[in-house]
């Protein structure tokens, strides 16, 4: 399978993309000095590759960041996305709130089209979104799993609760480290800000979708004209859209 060339190299789509590309490299920067220091000082992190517990996990994530991974893509993996796409959607159309939405994500939309199940690892690694970058778990995989928290006994639920309040990194109540998630918001105001100065405006959604319609010419045009309007239309058209799921501001 040969990979797609990138959509029409314009100005206003490569400014995005090497604006969200550049503050990748400073994240990835910051985040090596902080989980030195972290690690030094004998704070522990679980994650590395091979473990793909968060994969599962609903993604939101800028246009511009789409952008980046649609173009990694070959034909087979964009189908694939595509379709992880469409199942997103019909969970969003039918989950009564968001709650069930996520739980419904994890367990029945299923794991991420570009994890590759025989190795646990992902893909698309270089072209990875912000969230996928910043997650990391300062206990072990299985207390990111799904289901894994509720199935604890009230007694247990009490000690996890006073384990992530005395362990560095956390935000005291969740077991993800907070820190690499503060440092990554220069990636979201990247993305923001590129996309106002290239478009006018602002896309945010599911990443799936997100891809999925960034490799199509008519949101595309729509969104390089800065047209909100009809990008939602293209959006609709090709049943892409829902307002849990795709933001134009
Ligand atoms: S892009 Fe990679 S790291 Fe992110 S969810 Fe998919 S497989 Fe996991």
């Amino acid at each position: 399978m040969t990979a797609l060339g990138p959509l029409p190299p314009t100005a206003a789509v490569r400014l995005v993309k090497e604006a969200v590309q550049d503050a990748y490299a400073d994240y990835g920067s910051e985040a090596s000095r902080w989980l030195d220091g972290f690690t030094r000082q004998g704070g522990q992190v679980f994650c590395g590759a091979g473990c793909f517990g968060c994969c599962n996990m609903p993604i939101r994530l800028s246009l511009a960041e789409a952008l980046i991974v649609r173009d990694a893509l070959n034909a087979e993996k964009l189908a694939a996305v595509e379709a992880h796409a469409r199942q997103v959607l019909a969970n969003a159309r039918t989950a009564p709130d968001e709650d069930v939405y996520v739980r419904r994500h994890r367990l029945e939309v299923g794991y991420c089209p570009l994890l590759d199940r025989a190795t646990g690892q992902c893909s698309e690694y270089e072209s990875r979104p912000t969230r996928c970058r910043d997650t990391f778990s300062a206990f072990p995989a299985r207390y990111c799993t799904e289901g894994y928290w509720e199935s604890l006994s009230p007694r247990d639920k009490r000690q996890y609760a006073r384990d992530v309040a005395r362990t560095p990194g956390t935000d005291g109540e969740l077991h993800y480290i907070a820190p690499l998630e503060y440092l990554s918001e220069p990636v979201w105001e990247a993305a923001a800000g590129a996309m106002d100065r290239a478009f006018g405006l602002q896309v945010w959604g599911d990443f799936w979708v997100l891809v999925s319609l960034s490799a199509r010419p008519d949101f595309m045009a729509a969104v390089e004209a800065g047209d909100g309007r009809a990008a939602l239309k293209a959006a609709q058209a090709a049943g892409l859209s829902h307002p849990m799921i795709l933001e134009i501001e």
